[in-house]
Order: C-alpha cells, then sequence, then structure tokens
C-alpha cells in the first residue's frame, strides 16, 4: 500500500518536473557506482579478504582484536616438499618446523631475517621427527641450521617417535646443544599436561595465543610416523589458525574426539593436502575458510599415482565442499620446480584477514596446473 502510495507520487512528481528527476536519479546513479568502486578497489588493494570471515566478525563484536598476527607458510627452496611455517606475534617469533631439506635453513632464514630484528627466535616446534620437517634445523657445511644461527629460548616437539634415521639423530644433537647454551625443551605432552615448567597456553603476545592441542598419540604408539605430529591452534581475537603437521586420517579421528574443535579461520593442509589427510570427519567440525598447503604440486616424490600426488584429488574432493580458498607454496616443473603461489602470508589484524603470497594470489583451482590435472567436485 504505501509503496503504492510512494510510486504514485514519484511520477507525478516526475510528470511536473521532468529535469529535477533525471537530475536526481542521476545522483543516486553516481552514489550507487562509487560505493560499488570503493567496495571494489578495498578488495583490491588488501589482495584477498574473505567475506565469510568478515561476516564471522559482526557476531563477535565482543571481542576487541587490536595488534596483529602474521602467519607464512614458506617454500623450502628446493623440489622436495615440507614444511616450514613462520609466525609473528608483536615481538614474538615461532617457526614450526623446517623442511624439507639441510639446505632449507638459508632459504627459510632469508625469509624471517625480514621480520626477526634481534636473531632471537622465542619458539621453535619441530611437529615429528621426518626429514621434510626438520632438516633445516640441522643445516650443511654451507648452509648453518636454524639452530646454528637463531638464538631459540623455547623448543617444543614430539613425545614419542619409531625415528632412527642420520636426520633425526642431527636432530637431536643440534637441539640438546641448544638446551645446553640456554634454551628450554618441552615436549607437547609434556605441554598438554602443563608439566615441568610447560603450559598448554603460550601468549605469544597480549592478543595472540598458542595452544598445544592433545593428540592421543602423543602417549600411545602407532607405526605411522606422521600420527605422532604435534598439533597447534594458533589464536587472534576470533580468528583462529589450525595447524595439525602431518596428522593423517586416524589422528584426525582422535584429534576431534580429545579437543573442542570448531571452525577455523585457516587450516594447513594435514600431511602436504594427501589423499590420506584432511578427513569428512576433521573438516566437518572445522569448516575452514582458507586451506595453505605446503607441497610441490605434481611432485612424484612419494608416488608413481598422478591423482595421489600432492594436492591428492581425493584431499581436493573433500575440501572443496567447504571452500574454494586453497593456495599452495610450489610447483614441479619439468626442469625442477617453481612457485606456485610461492609462501603464502596471512596477516589477521582489526580489518579481518589479508592473504598475500609472494608469486601470485590465484586459487587452486583457478591455476593451469589445476585444469590440467586435478577436478573440482
Ligand atoms: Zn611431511
Amino acid at each position: 500500500m504505501a509503496s503504492k502510495k510512494v510510486q504514485k507520487h514519484v511520477k507525478k512528481f516526475a510528470r511536473k518536473n521532468p529535469t529535477a528527476f533525471i537530475v536526481i536519479l542521476l545522483i543516486f546513479i553516481f552514489i550507487a557506482a562509487g560505493l560499488f568502486i570503493i567496495d571494489y578497489y578495498n578488495i583490491y588493494d588488501l589482495g584477498f579478504v574473505d567475506s565469510e570471515i568478515k561476516d564471522d566478525e559482526k557476531d563477535n563484536d565482543d571481542i576487541i582484536v587490536s595488534g596483529e598476527l602474521t602467519v607464512a607458510f614458506l617454500e623450502t627452496g628446493n623440489k622436495y616438499t615440507g614444511d616450514a611455517i613462520y609466525v609473528k606475534a608483536g615481538n614474538t617469533d615461532l617457526l614450526i618446523d623446517a623442511g624439507s631439506r639441510n639446505s632449507s635453513s638459508t632459504t627459510i632464514s632469508n625469509f624471517i631475517n625480514n621480520y626477526v630484528n634481534d636473531n632471537v627466535l622465542e619458539y621453535v616446534i619441530a611437529t615429528h621427527a621426518h626429514q621434510d620437517h626438520i632438516a633445516g634445523f640441522v643445516g650443511t657445511k654451507n648452509d648453518p641450521g636454524i639452530f646454528d644461527l637463531y638464538e631459540v629460548k623455547t623448543i617444543i616437539d614430539f613425545p614419542m617417535t619409531n625415528a632412527t634415521s642420520q636426520v633425526y639423530n642431527n636432530y637431536v644433537t643440534k637441539r640438546d646443544n641448544e638446551v645446553s647454551l640456554g634454551a628450554t625443551h618441552y615436549t607437547a605432552l609434556e605441554c598438554y599436561n602443563n608439566e615441568n615448567g610447560a603450559t598448554r597456553i603460550f601468549n605469544l603476545s597480549d592478543e595472540v595465543t598458542l595452544e598445544i592441542l592433545y593428540n592421543y598419540y602423543y602417549d600411545h604408539k602407532t607405526s605411522n610416523e606422521n600420527n605422532y605430529s604435534v598439533c597447534v591452534l594458533i589464536t587472534h581475537g576470533n580468528k583462529k589458525f589450525l595447524l595439525t603437521g602431518d596428522l593423517e586420517d586416524e589422528g584426525e579421528k582422535k584429534l576431534v574426539e580429545y579437543n573442542e574443535l570448531s571452525k577455523v579461520d585457516v587450516y594447513k593442509a594435514g600431511h602436504h593436502g594427501s589423499y590420506t589427510a584432511g578427513s569428512e570427519e576433521l573438516l566437518s567440525v572445522i569448516d575452514p575458510n582458507v586451506v595453505c598447503v605446503c607441497c610441490c604440486a605434481g611432485s612424484d616424490e612419494y608416488t608413481d599415482n598422478p591423482l595421489n600426488m600432492f594436492p591428492a584429488q581425493d584431499f581436493i574432493s573433500r575440501i572443496c565442499k567447504y571452500t574454494d580458498q586453497v593456495f599452495v607454496t610450489t610447483l614441479i616443473t619439468d626442469t625442477g620446480f617453481e612457485s606456485m603461489n610461492g609462501n603464502i602470508v596471512i596477516t589477521s589484524n582489526n580489518t579481518g584477514l589479508v592473504v598475500n603470497c609472494s608469486n601470485n594470489n590465484i586459487i587452486l583451482k583457478d591455476t593451469e596446473w589445476f585444469k590440467k590435472n586435478r577436478k573440482w567436485e
């Protein structure tokens, strides 16, 4: 009724004052176009802002987000898959894993030296005993390891392992040497249990916490080394980052069973995007907005089956129900390797989440490699 009345008045006005009516109409169009352009360039300037994440903020008005958190999923400088994740919160520097090979320490330090200004890493986490996660802590003659390059304050690592490899033994030697120089060493189980001076939650800054989650395989034996991985949740206001090392589906089921997990903003793809990780049991609980895959996409390092090469088709088929914001560090080529997204740098601040990759911000399903090798289904 009311809208009909308004329409009648507008028509009457337009008939009596055609010029004024056109001017008012044009003003409306200009304002609408202006608002659209502002919105468009905002998104463009920031590189990437996930709209879902912005919506979440509205539901959490009571959480005041100040300061910044940066989480960078790094390339490791060669054609081998591995993890190296650098976290900056206030003046605190945390490095989670240092893969993929001993010489990766140089690639990693070249990146993190842009942020570390006192040569101190307040925290280091080694998730499990595989070379693609710990080799860079050791280094080589020409590439000093992370423990050689930095003063490390606190080292957190896996309570259990079946490893007997040279790289694991070298890691233990270098770690224990760092402890003799003053570092504190805790296992993830000590952290979870708040034992021996360790705490389950570490305050990285006034706004950012690091929580050591409970992994059932911290204190239960398994033949799958990946399931010994240290699992952590980093929280900044209402923003959550879940990192599970190379935990595989049995481990993920236990993780869901024993921890009160809920929606996360960023999930580091479990086990480099393997078909054996990123299970529906986990994904349905964490419903991730952004997924970061640390791997050399399409490499035959671990399998001859093209569909199982990281990131595997089965992994993608599960992830695609939750988000298309999937980023991948590195890509295999005929002659070696190249950056896919490159270093995936995610910043959380009071405007939301910003993803800025060193090579480009193209999401996985829009890449040439994906179109040739994978299906979005
Ligand atoms: Zn791995």
